[in-house]
């Protein structure tokens, strides 16, 4: 596929796999995507799992990734990890923001931008999650949730920062649901967000920022997605969970 962006897949695994069946997994899914190289590949294991798996995948195109930091470097923060902490684990990427959080956790717009700015402190790259509920899409708010997620969570990410900073649109009626958005809504969603993008930083930013379609991807809707001219990869979450389908879903956007 011909994309104006490399793509970048991500397998969010969120609260599953032991350290022996994330292993389990990184076997399987090294044997299946061994000669990938038009793609950006990221697994997201839970932080239990992050010290063994960095040494499983560092002999292959897998690159390490956290499903959440802290906004502090350290101190009295109990229970939270600090992106220096991910750092000894060779973890490069971070999810921030996944709607999952942002509903359980409450975490706002305003924590997340001081997390993807710790984040930058740290070199990470993080991987910010926007997307509407069902409620907002009917109430046809869609847009403007949208502007308020972006420029709320990326406040204070500078135009260089923001060139290393992965966007997440994961519309929240689609994650886990078995619900995909059609590629018209994913495609008019990205549009719009790389437009606001274009206005909070410029044309050329803007560009080169990759925007990932998150919310029940699968093998049998990948390749749809991905040829999209503002789709430049996907958050995958249920499926990232066997080497088969996070495979199929990678090869199928290829
Ligand atoms: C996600 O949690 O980021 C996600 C997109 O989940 P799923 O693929 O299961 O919808």
């Amino acid at each position: 596929m011909n994309k104006e962006r490399k793509l970048i897949i991500a397998g969010n695994w969120k609260m599953n796999k032991t350290v022996a069946e994330a292993l389990d997994l990184v076997r399987g899914l090294k044997l299946e995507l061994t000669n990938v190289k038009e793609v950006d590949l990221v697994i997201c294991p839970p932080f239990t799992a992050l010290s063994e798996v960095s040494k499983a995948v560092l002999d292959s195109n897998l690159r390490l990734g956290a499903q959440n930091m802290s906004e502090h470097n350290f101190g009295a923060y109990t229970g939270e990890i600090a992106a220096g902490m991910l750092k000894e684990f060779s973890v490069r990427y971070v999810i921030l923001g996944h709607s999952e959080r942002r509903q359980y956790q409450k975490e706002s717009d305003e924590l997340i931008s001081k997390k993807a700015q710790a984040a930058h402190g740290a070199s990470l790259k993080p991987i910010v999650c926007v997307g509407e509920t069902l409620t907002e899409r009917e109430g046809g708010q869609t847009e403007k949730v949208l502007e308020m997620q972006v420029r709320g969570s990326l406040a204070g990410v500078t135009k260089d920062q923001m060139t290393e900073t992965v966007v997440a649109y994961e519309p929240v009626w689609a994650i886990g649901t078995g619900k995909t958005a059609t590629t018209a809504q994913a495609q008019e969603a990205h549009a719009f967000i790389r437009g606001l993008l274009v206005k909070m930083y410029d044309e050329t930013v803007a560009r080169r920022v990759r925007i990932q379609y998150g919310g029940s991807v699968k093998p049998a809707n990948a390749r749809e997605l991905m040829s999209q001219p503002d789709v430049d990869g996907a958050l995958v979450g249920g499926a990232s969970l066997e080497a088969r389908s996070f495979g199929d879903i990678v090869k199928n956007s290829i």
